[in-house]
């Protein structure tokens, strides 16, 4: 790099997320400097198609100005308030009540947080809160599933079921579990069918609670559809399943709809998608479109009632952060949900997702895909080395990763993921020449990788 290029600087200065901070060294970032409805452009001019909406949250894309307006109105009007003890402000009144009127039937409140780390956080704190009060205080381990992924706080990362989350950070603490998450490609037996694979699902986690005891298990956390973890919809019957097993251990159920909240499946909530009837409810990214950091969790009335009598005897409901309902963070999410409304996303979803799944399930044909998996507007493919047998390629070929670096340079930004699996989630309001022009591009990174390979 040139000595004071922006990528020189960023690789002396700056300390990255996620990322091979070793390889970094060597490679340098890739810099976005503009964005315009779905797609973004990096300092040399060229322009991508954002095929993962950022990290899975700007639904209304990247230039959606009410929400830029709606910033800025809110911070020459009160830039700054909070909500403890008693202490309120308008937008943070209006953003819970329209979110509550869009939640599930089960959930009745919301506690702002910054990100989804912060507020599954707040769900594990919430849950003990609750168990204390209520006299069970040895009712308190939390049953995550491998593979998921719920955020990156020293509690949040522990529901985290991915082996980097944990690797030389002490993770997890102690009672946090983790049991299989559906993945039929992998997971079932020949032969099996999805019904009968989602029982001996459920049965695994019946069997934990009980080896663990019941009395000591108080939450079960998943997402509707698994996202980090490689892109999962659950078989059929496997929620129905779940909460079944839930209900008679008498074990909460958080759902964490971070990644599926506000459209992403085709339905306002992926509870919905799947007959979900949580007790706790996790919300972010899209909640504001990515636009600033907010995010929810959310409760049952019942939760609440207790919630309010511990906080009664304790003197306070002891948690919250200084930008707990940030005004700011939350007049943008209020107008990210009034778009999402008017112009209704979700039909909109509707009218484009079946020819996205289409495009992605043709993807399944292609000589490096074991399998193309998704719903609404959320896919990913699976690479594998051997499709007849099913086998992944060495986790060290990094042959996922190779495969997004080929569909960036044909315009296209995608993730790489665990298995070599490839996700794309593109912004809520994709068109459809857009969704083709995404999958041309997946299509040439694919076939330019299988030149590479010789397949
Ligand atoms: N939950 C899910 C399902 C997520 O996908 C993520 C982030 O990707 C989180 C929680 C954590 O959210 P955040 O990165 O805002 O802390």
């Amino acid at each position: 790099f040139q000595p004071n290029s922006p990528h020189a600087r960023d690789v002396r200065y700056h300390l990255h997320p996620y990322t091979n901070l070793k390889a970094h060294e060597e490679q340098g970032p890739l810099i976005i400097e503009r964005g315009e409805g779905v797609y973004v452009f990096d300092d040399s001019g060229k322009r991508y198609l954002e095929g993962l909406a950022g990290l899975w949250c700007t639904g209304l894309g990247f230039s959606e100005e009410r929400l830029a307006k709606a910033a800025y109105e809110q911070m020459r009007k009160l830039p700054y308030a909070h909500s403890f003890a008693h202490r309120s402000h308008p937008a943070v009144i209006d953003l819970a009540e329209k979110l509550i009127s869009l939640a599930p039937d089960s959930i009745s409140k919301v506690f702002f947080t910054n990100s989804g780390s912060e507020a599954n956080d707040t769900q594990v704190k919430i849950v003990r809160y609750y168990n204390n009060v209520r006299g069970r205080p040895e009712k308190k381990k939390i049953i995550a599933r491998k593979g998921s992924y719920h955020g990156i706080t020293l509690a949040s990362a522990s529901l985290t079921g991915l082996a980097y989350a944990h690797k030389f950070f002490d993770l997890p603490l102690d009672g946090f579990l983790h049991t299989e998450a559906p993945h039929p490609y992998h997971g079932a037996e020949p032969g099996e069918s999805e019904e009968d694979y989602a029982s001996r699902l459920a049965q695994m986690l019946d069997d934990m609670i009980v080896a663990e005891g019941p009395d000591t298990v108080a939450a079960f956390i998943a997402e509707p559809v698994m996202g980090a973890g490689g892109v999962m919809p659950p078989p059929a019957t496997y929620f129905e399943k779940i909460q079944a097993v839930l209900k008679k251990h008498d074990v909460l159920f958080i759902a964490d709809e971070v990644i599926c909240g506000f459209g992403r499946t085709g339905n306002m909530f992926a509870c919905e998608t799947y007959g979900l009837k949580p007790d706790m409810l996790t919300v972010a990214k899209q909640l504001s479109s990515g636009y600033l950091p907010i995010a929810g969790a959310m409760v049952s009335d019942e939760i609440y009632q207790v919630l309010k009598e511990g906080s009664a005897e304790a003197g306070t409901f002891g948690t919250g952060y200084t930008y707990t309902g940030h005004p700011v963070s939350a007049a943008v999410a209020l107008e990210t949900l009034n778009i999402y409304q008017e112009r209704d996303i979700v039909g909109h979803v509707r009218a484009v997702m079946g020819r996205f799944q289409e495009r992605l399930m043709a993807l399944g044909e292609h000589p490096l895909v074991g399998e193309a998996r998704g719903v609404g507007l959320i896919g990913a493919v699976e690479l594998v080395e051997d499709k007849a047998g099913k086998r992944n390629f060495d986790a060290a070929r990094k042959i996922g990763a190779r495969a997004a670096q080929l569909c960036q340079e044909e315009g296209v930004l995608l993730r790489p993921l665990a298995n070599d699996t490839v996700a794309a989630c593109p912004p809520l309001i994709i068109e459809p020449a857009q969704v083709e022009e995404l999958f041309d591009g997946f299509t040439r990174g694919l076939d330019r990788l299988a030149g590479e390979l010789g397949v």
